[in-house]
């Protein structure tokens, strides 16, 4: 049976992978990182600029929850699916609902059938379930999917966690159903036809779950895997655990996922962690930090982090990155960004969330480079030290 996406392993360093993910919207090179586009846009990005060489993103993420509750599903349906709404034809990750219905926290209330939360926007009564999120995954038409999961809270003891992570498996396992089921009933909104080798459906990938219980995390894998999915994702870290429980979830998971289906380490993280995440052998990521950042003055650059309102800067010339090659970065001083800043002005935040996605994708650029070549561990040496010198 033709598949809908495949994964291929180019190269190989230590844990860390190189692949090509085909998906019909054409080839991600992996590790890659997706800019995430909440509300069907990636806040202060054209899509022209995401779609040109300095950014180059080939892969972005859209909430679900958010575009449900608005402009709401109908809309979308009839404008043709998601990449036709927002005019975006590159391929598109679409999350489950599931941890933005989590994240209302006392808000929403849990049962096996699915949750009922109210909405943040009108205060309307919702329900979410795994059918509920692929029936609207698949009006979005996104290219790959993600299951409904239950997110335990970090610190959730063990008899809760387990709880949730077997609610995550049969989640898991009536999202695969009711995915199954729309497929052929050709729900889909973003189907293509057309593609060699491909199946032309949309991609469901399964959600690990089990918070910082290691043997939770192992069982929940098993069930996940055991009811099988094109991609597997580990859900349920950077929600505020320490970040030595994170590395020592992925050191205990990753090298137990199927080794030929894309890794996606969801909600990860800054470009340290993007980096380590790679060296422990994922392949995908996405997080709000470069555009959420960007907004509040915050630039990453490849020896720390830059906060442009500084009086330091005032009339500093140079430019947030000497060792960046983006458009912000070839002909803007920290100086004048500064001045943008303090100003109110709305530049600011469009060239420092520029600039920003600019550094996390060229990271990854160099993270697939130095693995083809077989020089990662030079390169995430170097990374590291040149992000820790304390010289800005
Ligand atoms: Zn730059």
């Amino acid at each position: 049976m033709t598949k809908p996406i495949k994964f291929t392993l180019n190269a190989q360093d230590g844990a860390a992978r190189q692949g090509t993910l085909q998906t019909r919207r054409g080839p991600i090179e992996t590790p890659v990182f997706m800019p995430v586009g909440t509300a069907g846009t990636v806040k202060g990005v054209r899509f022209e600029e995401l779609e040109g060489s300095d950014l180059d993103a080939q892969l972005i993420l859209g909430n679900t929850y958010h575009l449900w509750l608005r402009p709401g599903i109908e809309v979308i349906k009839s404008c043709g699916g998601l990449h036709k709404f927002i005019g975006w034809e590159r391929a598109m990750l679409t999350d489950s609902g599931g941890f933005q219905v989590w994240s209302l926290g006392a808000l929403r209330k849990l049962t096996e059938e699915g949750a009922e939360f109210r909405s943040h926007i009108d205060g309307s009564l919702q329900f979410l379930s795994p059918e509920v999120s692929m029936e609207i995954q698949a009006v979005l038409g996104s290219d790959l999917v993600m299951a409904f999961d239950e997110c335990a809270p970090g610190e959730a003891s063990h008899g809760e966690t387990s709880a949730s992570a077997e609610l995550t498996a049969r989640w898991a396992r009536r999202s695969r159903a009711r995915f199954q089921q729309l497929q052929i009933e050709g729900a889909d909104l973003g189907r293509r036809d057309e593609c060699a080798d491909l199946s032309g459906q949309q991609a469901l990938f399964g959600i690990v779950q089990g918070s910082s219980h290691l043997d939770l995390r192992r069982e929940s894998l098993a069930r996940i895997v055991e009811i099988g999915f094109d991609g597997y994702a580990i859900g349920g870290l950077s929600v505020g655990e320490e970040k030595p429980v994170m590395w020592s979830v992925i050191d205990e998971v990753a090298p137990l996922m199927p080794v030929d289906c894309p890794r996606y380490l969801m909600g990860v993280g800054t470009p340290e962690d993007l980096v380590e995440a790679a060296a422990r052998g994922i392949d995908m990521f996405d997080c709000v930090l470069p555009t959420r950042n960007g907004r509040n003055g915050q630039a990453f650059t490849s020896r720390g982090k830059v906060n442009v309102k500084n009086a330091r800067w005032a009339s500093d010339s140079r430019p947030l990155d000497e060792n960046c090659r983006c458009q912000v970065c070839r002909r803007h001083s920290r100086a004048y960004l500064r001045h943008l800043y303090v100003s109110g002005e709305m530049l600011a935040s469009i060239l420092l969330t520029h600039h920003n996605l600019a550094f996390f994708l060229d990271t990854m650029r160099g993270v697939r480079q130095s693995i083809r070549s077989g020089d990662f561990t030079n390169f995430r040496r170097k990374f590291t030290e040149s992000l820790n010198a304390s010289e800005q």
